[in-house]
């Protein structure tokens, strides 16, 4: 199709505002599906993605749609993931769009993602059409809505507004009608070397890399030679096609189209997000800037829970090739064999390839406590360890400095919470950047250590503000950070996997809290096994772990002074043997690392 009649956008929302609902309705009026391919959810297909109701892997169909003044369009609708740790992506993916839709739901009104993707597409320098959804609803406060998204920007007039009920399709005809006569054509040229960008990826075991593409300049042909410039790798188009949303081969992808490439490429890390596809022979002197490797932020251990350790090794094989940000290495411990560690953009997506794992391979994983890397620099010499283990994070005596990843957090806010959560970021040991008043919402820029916010920041900011503040987290730089390492040792031997790094502030009372709790979740012996923290070579805290069954000394039953002794005796005997410690390690136990402080 000639350009002037391609449109490409997206869809803008905050979670629950009707976005997945719209997109349906769009894809079932363009007829791009007919109602017998219809299920509940269309484009939300993994299991995953339906268990937490969010888009992990961006998406992207084409529809055809015969305008009102009798035009043919092409719409190619990109999807964005909805999560923080893929604020990448989705930064990517607004990049291949003209415009936005941005949806905002008529009964809740302006919410903290629909500012902060706000911000994403006027950093895109995107139209932007505001749609106000779920008109049908009894709760619908139009006008309030209306007064909200103007105050976002005072640019929007009364007459921008579309008035829409995606359940129903009140309205949705105009959104149709919006996208062509207010989102610009895609424009570039078509006799210029290729210029494409890559706005995301999968992996196909047969086909190999599949990448997702928006044509800037140029065009894709069948067969044609291509080169990645970031990543320097070649290859020649086999396939190229279009999603609608199955996959459809085509002939060419010219200025403007959205579709994919299947590279033949095997090593996923060669295709990244944000690479520039062009020709091998004539290379576009423009690539894009912005390209960045998907850098895992948070690290863990994975440990096979019923020693199938081989097919644990496989099952983040195929992952890891699937998603190229989920990383992994090879690691034993002491306490748990062999295993991996693996790196993450994110807790939840830590949590997603956990439940990937169950779903799609039956394989339960124990996780040890998740921590950052740490940038450890070496006492008398030069040396810089990069450490994401805590397991093999340096003695003391040989550290001398440490250093920890801090990052820029953005957090949206309703005015209501705005108190607490300055606290939590407080708490956080957020040191507060910039404060922006936007009528009822507050937007809080602070910079934080990674390590506080990493693993259940999230999840406490969604609490204190009933769900309804959100973050958004960039990578800053590396700062000097008072840390230290907390050992565990049970019945006097040192457990490594369950050793973890901590700021020196926060050691006095999370090791006291690490040790009550460890009393309630490591599993009992016949004996007590004393169970400390142990920092830089020093007890710091200390519980004892009750015995099973009583303990002959205290027990209250009447037996002769001879025979508690004999039973003392074969008691110690037991806990010689077993003195090196062979506790067993449930998930319960490293939950008990969580949430310390
Ligand atoms: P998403 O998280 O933005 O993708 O939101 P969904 O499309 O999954 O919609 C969230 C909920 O709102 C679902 O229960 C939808 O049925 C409901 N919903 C979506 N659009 C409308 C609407 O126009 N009117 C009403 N009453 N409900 C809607
Ligand atoms: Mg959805």
């Amino acid at each position: 199709m000639e350009s002037v009649n391609i449109r490409n956008f997206a869809i803008i929302a905050h979670i629950d505002h009707g976005k997945s609902t719209l997109a349906d309705r769009i894809m079932e009026m363009t007829e791009t599906v007919n109602s017998r391919e219809k299920k509940a959810q269309l484009l939300d297909d993994m299991e995953v993605e339906q268990a937490h109701g969010i888009t992990v892997k961006s998406r992207t169909v084409r529809n055809y749609y015969k305008g009102d003044d009798g035009q043919e369009y092409e719409y190619n609708f990109i999807d964005t993931p909805g999560h923080v740790d893929f604020a990448y992506e989705v930064s990517k993916s607004l990049a291949a769009c003209e415009g936005v839709l941005l949806l905002v739901d008529a009964t809740q009104g302006v919410q903290a993602q629909t500012v902060a993707n706000f911000r994403l597409a006027k950093e895109n320098n995107l139209v932007i059409i505001p749609v106000i959804n779920k008109i049908d609803s009894k709760g619908a406060d139009i006008k309030k809505t209306v007064q909200q998204i103007k105050k976002l920007d005072p640019i929007f007039e009364e007459q921008d507004f579309l008035k829409i009920s995606a359940k129903t399709g009140q309205g949705v005809h105009l959104v149709l009608e919006a996208i062509h006569q207010r989102i610009p054509a895609p424009s570039g040229d078509d006799s210029a070397s290729l210029k494409a960008l890559v706005f995301d990826s999968v992996y196909d075991s047969f086909k190999g890399v599949i990448a997702y593409i928006r044509v800037f300049d140029g065009q894709i042909k069948f067969n044609s030679k291509l080169k990645l410039m970031a990543s320097k790798e070649s290859f020649k188009a086999s396939t190229i096609g279009v999603l609608t949303p199955n996959m459809k081969t085509v002939e060419s992808l010219c200025v403007g189209d959205v579709g994919y490439v299947i590279t033949g490429i095997k090593d996923p890390k060669a295709i990244n997000v944000g690479d520039t596809l062009t020709d091998e022979k004539k290379p576009t002197k423009s690539a894009f800037p912005g390209y960045r490797k998907a850098k895992p932020m948070v690290f863990a251990g994975f440990y096979p829970k019923n020693n199938d350790y081989a097919a644990l090794k496989a099952a983040i094989e195929r992952l890891s090739l699937n998603d190229s940000s989920f990383q992994y290495g090879l690691e034993s411990s002491d306490a748990l064999g062999m295993g991996f560690r693996c790196g993450f953009l994110g807790m939840l997506h830590l949590q997603i390839i956990r439940e990937r794992l169950k779903d799609e391979y039956d394989l339960e994983v124990l996780t040890t406590s998740p921590n950052v890397t740490y940038h450890v620099h070496i006492r008398n010499n030069q040396k810089i360890m990069e450490v994401n283990n805590p397991a093999k994070f340096p003695d003391f005596s040989e550290i001398n400095y440490v250093e920890e990843p801090f990052i820029r957090a953005i957090i949206t806010t309703p005015v209501e919470s705005v108190n607490q959560v300055m606290k939590l970021a407080e708490r956080s040991k957020g040191d507060l950047k910039n404060l922006d008043n936007k009528g009822d919402l507050v937007v809080l820029e602070y910079n934080m250590p990674l390590s506080e916010i990493a693993y259940d920041f999230f999840s406490q900011l969604k609490s204190i503000s009933h769900g309804y503040a959100d973050l958004d987290t960039s990578f800053l730089n590396y700062q000097v950070a008072d840390v230290v390492k907390v050992e565990v040792h049970i019945n006097y031997a040192k457990v490594d996997a369950l050793a973890f790094v901590l700021h020196r502030q926060d050691v006095p009372k999370a090791s006291q809290n690490l040790v009550k709790k460890l009393k309630y979740s490591v599993p009992r012996k016949l004996y007590p096994m004393p169970t400390q923290a142990v920092v830089e070579g020093k007890a710091v805290a200390r519980v004892d772990i009750p015995p099973l069954r009583k303990n002959a000394a205290v027990n209250g039953e009447k037996r002769s002074i001879s025979k508690k002794k004999d039973l003392l005796r074969r008691q110690n005997i037991n806990k010689r043997q077993s003195a090196q410690s062979d506790i067993k390690l449930t998930q319960e136990v490293f939950n008990s690392l969580l949430e310390l402080k």
